[in-house]
């Protein structure tokens, strides 16, 4: 009997990555950056499931998510979020929004 991801709430086939409240599938293991995956027991599945959809707006070449210009302001809530998090630094927040409102 398959567990459920905590993540997207898809089958965990195999062995289950650990992480606050459950186990995350293979899938969702890949999608999170390293960082994540190494402090992943300070996140729960829901939190996971963000910082995917976050890491996709951050890579979006890698996912094949091609960012929408009505979409940019979403984006840069999601970079604050990021920054807020700790995961990506004040500068490079400030950077990436610049570059998506076309500031500069
Ligand atoms: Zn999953």
């Amino acid at each position: 009997m398959a567990k459920e991801c905590v993540s997207c709430g898809g089958p965990v086939r195999f062995i289950g990555t650990k992480v606050k409240d459950g186990e995350i599938c293979a899938q969702c293991r890949t999608s999170i950056s390293i960082q994540v995956y190494t402090d992943r027991m300070q996140y729960t599945g829901a939190e996971i499931r963000e910082l995917i959809e976050g890491y996709k707006v951050m890579y979006p070449e890698k996912k094949g998510i091609l960012g929408n210009k009505d979409d940019k302001f979403d984006e840069v809530r999601k970079y604050r979020k990021l920054c807020d998090d700790g995961l990506i630094t004040e500068e490079e927040y400030e950077a990436k929004r610049r570059q998506l409102l076309e500031l500069d």
